[in-house]
């Protein structure tokens, strides 16, 4: 968790700003649910919190859903803006092509793409359906991950790696992961992903299970 924030691709960006009369409407979707995210502590940076890195980011797929894959463009949360209370336009990147296997990314905008982009590019090689992916931190939920029946990927493997592309893969064959959109990062302190058709599903899916986890830790009359 040490090295959250910490870019571990080798990043093509190029620093131009973002088409924002094509693409301010999905700017805006994701900094309406990452604003929901910031609000309930999912999003954010905390001095008393790993080691004050920042946390949390999100991604929304833009253009053509039949693009194949390595080349399902989307737009994502730049790497040290998630202690940001508020976002705009020039804290997005736009990851045009991708190769998780071989650990590389090609982007453009005002600031370079988060540190867990090759988790979400995983995400969007899975199917033309995914194409909105919130990666949060909740301790309430990713410890009650088992009792809830989440799918959990390996804890031996460190976020924001090829590995982890793999294992979001694996587990995503397994049907679980598929059929709830939400899976914990076993081996990434706290780390939820879900995944959704628009940024209003994934966001819901998210909101859903912070509650259920609330719902377990209250137990009234145990
Ligand atoms: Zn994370």
């Amino acid at each position: 968790m040490r090295q959250e924030g910490v870019i571990k691709f080798a990043l093509e960006h190029e620093r131009r700003a973002l088409d924002a009369a094509s693409l301010g409407d999905a700017v805006c979707q994701l900094v309406a649910w990452r604003e929901v995210m910031a609000l309930t502590g999912l999003v954010g940076q905390d001095p008393g919190r790993y080691e004050g890195a920042g946390y949390g980011n999100a991604s929304l797929r833009v253009g053509r859903r039949s693009a194949g894959l390595g080349r399902r463009a989307f737009l994502i949360t730049g790497t040290q803006t998630s202690g940001r209370r508020r976002i705009g336009v020039d804290d997005f990147a736009f990851v045009e092509r991708y190769d998780a296997e071989r650990n590389w990314l090609k982007s453009h905008g005002m600031t370079p793409p988060s540190s867990e982009s090759l988790t979400h590019a995983a995400a969007y090689d899975l199917g033309p359906q995914i194409r909105c992916v919130l990666h949060a931190h909740s301790p309430i939920l990713w410890r009650a991950a088992r009792e809830l029946r989440l799918p959990i990927s390996d804890p031996s493997v460190p976020y924001g790696t090829p590995e982890m592309a793999a294992e979001v893969a694996r587990l995503y064959r397994g049907g679980v992961f598929a059929e709830r959109g939400v899976l914990a990062m076993g081996g990434h302190e706290d780390g939820i992903l879900v995944f959704g058709r628009s940024p209003e599903e994934a966001g819901q899916t998210l909101v859903t299970w912070l509650a259920r986890a609330y719902e377990r830790a209250c137990a009234v009359g145990v």
